[in-house]
């Protein structure tokens, strides 16, 4: 048996963390699953738990300025039903799962399990998203992209918690999200990807494109992004083949119970020509 602690505010919650390192748990669909035993008994964990999910302060979503600001216990269905969510993201939480699961799950806790398949962690990526990490006295904000560092771990210290994730609210004329699963519902993601674009004066202004669950973590080459800036329409088709060259080397994916590598590669590469074609296509 480990200890528990349920804190009344946010303040607790940073003293506690501080105190003892408890494992912040929120909705606990991860971390139910990661440390069960057998059906029917309770899970085996190894550390003190602190429940976060009830935290109120973290749980609300609002738009500052031109960022969203999802709070450290706002749950996916929050996140879905917001008016200003990118679609994008939108897209993938309503992806995860189903309601039930959705309506506790967090956003934060999608994060933090680092998780190559996270689905929600394979937009945010292309959104640029900030995660706010907090502990007692202090605050620092890092991208997604430093943030998670490998499958299953990120920077989070062990007396933080993170408290927020804001989203830079941006144009995108086009953009797809895609999750390839055995079904609709509960499944989790053989692979994902987001295509974000926008175009001014009929050349591409801006691109981001990346991949979940074909690399350790969520893939995203800036640098074969920049080779796309300033491209125009019928330049972009006619490098087609040359771009999914070049992104055939960054998606290295392996074969697990899901699905194999060849599979993988395979339809990550027709989902980015698809979407490559619907960029040159936009009107
Ligand atoms: C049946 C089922 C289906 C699923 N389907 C999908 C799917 O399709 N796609 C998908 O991506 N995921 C899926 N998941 C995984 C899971 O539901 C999501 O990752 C969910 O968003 C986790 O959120 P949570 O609040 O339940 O996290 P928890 O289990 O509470 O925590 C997850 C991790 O986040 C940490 N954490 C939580 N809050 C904080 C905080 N404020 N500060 C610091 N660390 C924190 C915890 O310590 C833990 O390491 C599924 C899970 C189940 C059980």
């Amino acid at each position: 048996m480990v200890d528990s602690y349920r804190p009344k505010d946010l303040k607790d919650a940073l003293r506690i963390r501080g105190e003892y390192g408890s494992t912040p748990l929120a909705g606990g669909t991860d971390l139910m699953v990661r440390y069960q035993s057998w059906a029917g008994t309770l899970p085996l964990f190894t550390n003190s738990v602190m429940f976060v999910g009830h935290l109120h302060e973290l749980k609300y979503i609002k738009k500052i300025e031109n960022s969203l600001e999802v709070g450290g216990t706002a749950t996916l269905s929050m996140v879905a039903d917001h008016p200003d969510t990118p679609r994008v993201l939108r897209d993938a939480v309503l992806s995860i799962a189903a309601p039930a699961l959705r309506n506790n799950a967090t956003l934060t806790g999608n994060i933090c399990n680092a998780s190559p398949a996270g689905d929600s962690v394979c937009a945010l990526y292309a959104l640029d998203a900030l995660i706010r990490l907090e502990k007692n006295g202090s605050s620092r904000e890092l991208p997604v992209v430093e943030f998670i560092t490998g499958p299953g771990r990120t920077l989070l210290g062990k007396d933080e918690l993170v408290t927020a994730i804001t989203i830079p609210l941006k144009n995108s004329s086009i953009d797809n999200f895609t999750k390839v699963g055995t079904r609709r519902a509960n499944a989790l993601s053989k692979l994902s990807f987001t295509g974000i674009a926008d175009y001014k004066n009929g050349r591409i202004d801006s691109i981001a494109l990346t991949f979940g669950a074909v690399g350790p973590t969520v893939v995203r080459s800036v640098e074969l992004e920049k080779k796309l800036l300033g491209l125009s329409r019928a330049e972009l088709k006619a490098g087609k083949e040359s771009i999914l060259s070049d992104y055939s080397t960054v998606i290295v994916p392996i074969d697990d119970q899901r699905s194999t590598a060849v599979y993988r590669k395979k339809v990550a590469l027709n989902l980015l020509d698809k979407f490559i074609n619907e960029v040159a296509d936009y009107e």
